[in-house]
């Protein structure tokens, strides 16, 4: 073996899973179910697929073993993959693989594929029975995602049907009893974990060993929204959570004696609600200039807040010198090839600093972190079944995620941890984070329940490890039913069926079909990939204005969001082949890489809509009508009915009112929130997220027959016989 190839294995027989593994595998070989936990970087997930792979290679099974194991997120299962290859001296597609949604490597022997648990449930569409596969391992099952809770239901379903199938659930805390429980008392293994002591820093401590002041001013400044900022903090203080509220209460109670004046005067002035960016920089700098060498984390809440603080570093003269710091971002929709960047060790002499979301707690390993820097919070949805709205906020994480991120300063050497809050405030927090069943709209679960034919909806979720709340589950069944994807009965419609192959929610789907169907295919493709990766139209707080302008010249006269998408893409599209997209997307405050993945995305809707024979082969005719921005607004409409608000011009502003929330207001990036008035009396949207108020962050005007005929008939059409109502449409336009 080459010298490389020692010292992988070298690296492997170091890790604490190693010496678990024979009790592992006799485990795994003798019981149905094995519950395994064990602190991050032990070697879960890397190490134990292969433990497997490889004594099923051993006992010359190797040829018939196909293991698969689920990831959440999709840069995990890339990331794992590779890895894995490398450690095992291969290439992708040898005998690991892995498969996401847009992407995937996988070989003829292939035995061990990763992927995310969205592409396995998929998979079980097809396969009910799983046929071929032996083992079927669940990744990060702590994290309680809705994917991983509900496949537990459906595998717990599936197991007495396939008794030689192996399932192993893999935790990072110590809340395997649960899981074991849930099948029947399935053994639990744990890895003992070695890590470094990571020394805590709280607030207090902070401010009182830098003397960095916090002052209400600067907080104000750090978010550069402050209008929004005290609206917020008065209806924050209306509708606490209870954790909020429980924070608040210790803080009232603290008592900082002992420290400075200057520290208690700025722990005064410290406020919970706001992320303190200026905090943030001081920290970074002060790491940079006094401490020894190490990578820094930080965790943040999402892509918006990492993009703004990257934006901000980079002005700073020692933060923003890549001479001596390289400033990386590491979150869910980032590009494959910037992740390659986080593993790789920098430059002698220059400090990596990488700003991460939650996904760096527990599924992604950063070798050479010695830093952390953790802000507290993270962004979680919420939902409001009562008003059947998802609300966004960034709440304060549980006690488990804050020991995890602490946790990850130690994989080295020993390292520190900064908590950007008073220790009171961590003895607040809750013990374990909500599972995401409880705080989702149930549309696509539900529908996938009944496309897999699992059964009653109700009945079926009863059977989760926490079951959702009945209304929860009323709401997305009636929503469901609205849009035509399943009847009266609860039974599937042929759209129904059709909706469940696409790899986007329910309504998106649907609109895509009809986008098919009324051919002007291009432009609804754009919309619907649009709104299922992410805005492409960025906001720079320090170029707002100039930013707004430029969207609101592609809208033009549209007063539609999606029609400004369709037309900042095709411009990108025609820059991509003069070579000028880049400097395209500059030059208009867009994305490049959201436009790429929205490229990726609309190839794949095309596949699958061929699949579906709702597309024939040539794309000439799929675009006979793209042109015809009347016919994509009316398909915009149908596929994003019954998401409409109605509008009321006033002397010099607009009131929007939804018949569940009353008045709504726009995001201030959405093209109609510039408009003194609308000329149409509806605006269909994706999206209302509530946040204090209700807002709705994208919007098409359309008008009263529009919203008639594509919003109310064609849904009505779609479930009453099979999409036949259409037909009278279809010779329309045909
Ligand atoms: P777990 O799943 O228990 O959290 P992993 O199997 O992901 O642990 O990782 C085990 C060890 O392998 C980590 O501690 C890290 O040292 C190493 N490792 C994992 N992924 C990579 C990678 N992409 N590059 C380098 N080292 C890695
Ligand atoms: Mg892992």
């Amino acid at each position: 073996e080459s010298s490389e190839g020692l010292k992988m294995l070298e690296f492997r027989r170091s890790l604490p899973a190693y010496k678990e593994r024979d009790a592992l595998l006799k485990a795994i070989s003798e019981n149905q179910v094995v519950v395994v936990s064990g602190e991050t970087g032990c070697g879960k997930t890397t190490q134990l697929p292969q433990y497997i792979l490889e004594s099923e290679i051993e006992a010359a099974r190797g040829a018939s073993c196909s293991l698969i194991c689920t990831q959440p997120r999709r840069i995990s299962a890339m990331a794992v993959s590779e890895r894995v290859a490398a450690e095992r001296g291969e290439q992708l597609g040898e005998s690991v693989g892995y498969k996401i949604r847009l992407e995937g490597i996988k070989g003829r022997d292939t035995g061990l594929l990763f992927c995310t648990t969205g592409i396995l449930l998929r998979r079980l569409l097809v396969d009910r029975n799983l046929r071929g596969v032996t083992h079927v391992i669940v990744d990060e099952i702590h994290e309680r995602g809705m994917n991983e809770d509900f496949l537990l239901i459906v595998l717990k379903d599936l197991l007495p049907r396939r008794p030689d199938l192996r399932l192993i659930l893999m935790s990072a805390t110590l809340n395997a009893e649960l899981f074991s429980s849930y099948f029947g008392g399935a053994p639990m293994l744990h890895i003992p974990g070695f890590t470094y002591p990571v020394r805590a820093h709280y607030l207090e401590n902070i401010l009182e060993t830098t003397g960095y002041r916090l002052t209400p001013y600067n907080q104000i400044d750090d978010y550069g929204q402050e209008k929004v900022w005290k609206m917020q903090k008065q209806t924050m203080r209306k509708r606490k959570t209870q954790i909020a509220s429980a924070v608040e209460d210790t803080l009232e109670a603290a008592d900082y004696n002992g420290y400075s004046h200057r520290t208690q005067d700025s722990l005064s002035c410290w406020n919970p609600d706001s992320i303190g960016f200026n905090l943030i920089e001081h920290v970074l700098s002060h790491i940079c200039k006094n401490e020894r060498p190490g990578a820094v984390l930080v965790f943040m809440t999402g892509w918006e807040d990492i993009n703004s603080l990257k934006d901000q570093l980079q002005a700073h003269p020692l933060l923003g010198d890549p001479s001596r710091v390289l400033l990386l971002a590491c979150h869910g929709s980032m590009a494959s090839t910037e992740q390659r960047l986080i593993f790789d060790r920098p430059p002698e002499g220059v400090r990596k600093i990488v700003l991460a979301t939650n996904m760096a707690e527990t599924s992604i390993t950063i070798n050479d972190v010695v830093f952390v820097v953790d802000c507290g919070k993270a962004k979680e949805t919420s939902y409001d079944a009562l008003n059947n709205t998802p609300c966004l906020l960034p709440t304060w994480i549980s006690k488990a995620a804050a020991r995890q991120r602490r946790g990850r300063a130690g994989r080295v050497q020993s390292g520190e941890c900064y908590h950007l809050y008073p220790k009171c405030v961590y003895d607040a927090f809750s013990d374990y984070q909500l599972p995401e069943l409880l705080r989702t709209p149930l549309q696509s679960l539900c529908l996938q329940i009944k496309s897999l034919d699992l059964g009653g909806i109700s009945e079926f979720l009863s059977k989760a490890l926490q079951p959702p709340e009945p209304l929860s589950v009323q709401n997305a069944v009636d929503f469901l039913k609205i849009i035509g994807a399943l009847d009266e009965n609860e039974n599937l419609t042929v759209l129904g069926q059709n909706l469940s192959v696409l790899p986007v929610e329910p309504k998106l789907g649907k609109m895509l079909i009809l986008g098919a169907m009324f051919k002007c295919l291009d432009p609804v493709m754009t919309v619907v990939a649009g709104l299922s990766v992410r805005d492409p139209f960025m906001t720079p707080f320090d170029k707002k204005d100039l930013a707004e302008s430029a969207k609101a010249q592609f809208s033009g006269r549209e007063f539609s969001d999606h029609i400004a998408l369709i037309r900042a893409y095709e411009g990108w599209k025609d820059a991509e082949k003069q070579q000028s997209g880049y400097e395209y997307c500059w030059r208009n405050f867009l994305s490049a890489q959201t436009f790429k993945a929205i490229d990726s995305l609309r190839k794949q809707f095309f596949s699958l809509l061929k699949d579906t024979g709702l597309v024939g082969l040539d794309n000439e005719s799929q675009n006979k009508w793209s042109h015809d921005e009347h016919l994509v607004r009316a398909i915009i409409c149908a596929g994003l009915f019954p998401g409409v608000c109605s509008v009321v011009n006033k002397e010099r502003s607009i009131m929007l009112k939804t018949m569940e929330d009353g008045q709504v207001l726009l995001y201030s990036n959405s093209v109609n929130a510039q408009e003194p008035k609308i000329p149409y009396p509806w605006l269909v949207f994706n999206e209302k997220i509530k946040v204090n108020s209700v807002f709705l962050r994208d919007s098409t005007a359309v008008s009263d027959s529009v919203l008639l005929l594509f919003g109310g008939d064609i849904s009505r059409g779609a479930q009453d016989g099979h999409l036949k109502m259409l037909g009278g449409y279809l010779e329309f336009f045909m």
